[in-house]
């Protein structure tokens, strides 16, 4: 009797398939294993799992020490913490950078309140709703990064907040192609700071942005495939030299890029 019932208790509660990788830093998107039946919560957040994949994401200043939950039904759930190793982040300081955009007037700051709100709208969108990428090519391919992910910068002498993205430098007019297919949830001509902008969603809550475009090629609801051209390389915005700003986030967490996703993801997809 008892036998069969430690039987039972073993077939009913079988290990957790999840898995995490060993590296985990700050400022990083996070890909791994999981069962279908099991949900992953970081922190508070959901963290959704398709085929036996999930992704999320570590901000730049992401604590020491994490915490996953893994809920099995009602009453099968385990806690496990995680630590995440710190990041050395570069100082970039900038001259030069036009002060209209540096102290908004009355109006100014009108027009950025407008702007955050129809920003936030565009990133709360999930039209994909079943996967997310685990492979992003560059936007760019001639160039050179003239400014790293969570740079602390000092702008016409002032610090601001840490860098969101990368900077990539090109000549105006170098076409920018989307890094992983997805669907166009902001296409805009001229936002305050970041001028001609794209914001393309590449499912649950996976998003990349492309900012300071002197051209944009596509519009909102558009699907994008990897490698189709959104736009151009511009100076628009508050900028002071011909750049992309492009952006990688999951769930609004900002992380830096990388274009190795694809060899280094355990789930083994392109
Ligand atoms: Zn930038």
């Amino acid at each position: 009797m008892i036998k069969k019932f430690l039987f039972l208790i073993f077939f009913s509660f079988p290990a957790f398939a999840f898995t995490i990788p060993e590296n985990l830093t700050q400022g990083m998107l996070v890909y791994g294993t999981a069962d279908e039946n099991e949900e992953i919560y970081y922190e508070d957040l959901p963290v959704p799992v398709y085929n036996g994949k999930y992704v999320f994401a570590l901000g730049r200043n992401a604590p020491d020490e994490i915490q996953i939950t893994i809920k099995r039904g009602w009453f099968d759930s385990e806690k496990k913490l995680f630590k995440v190793a710190p990041r050395e982040w570069q100082k970039d300081v900038f001259d030069g950078v036009p002060e209209k955009t540096m102290k908004p007037s009355e109006e100014d700051s009108k027009r950025i309140a407008e702007e955050q709100k129809l920003l936030d709208a565009a990133r709360a969108k999930r039209p994909i709703k079943n996967g997310f990428p685990t492979c992003f090519i560059k936007p760019v391919e001639e160039t050179r990064i003239s400014s790293a992910f969570g740079s602390q910068r000092i702008i016409n002498g002032v610090p601001q907040r840490p860098h969101s993205g990368v900077d990539m430098a090109a000549p105006e007019g170098t076409p920018v192609k989307a890094s992983a297919d997805g669907v166009v949830i902001l296409a805009h001509d001229d936002l305050f700071y970041t001028g001609g902008t794209v914001l393309i969603e590449h499912g649950n809550g996976v998003q990349t942005g492309y900012s300071h475009l002197s051209k944009v090629d596509v519009k909102t609801g558009d699907i994008v495939k990897q490698g189709d051209v959104v736009g151009s390389v511009g100076m628009t915005g508050r900028a002071n030299g011909p750049h992309l700003h492009f952006t990688l986030a999951w769930e609004n967490i900002r992380v830096a890029p990388e274009f190795e996703y694809c060899t280094s993801c355990p789930c083994g997809d392109k």
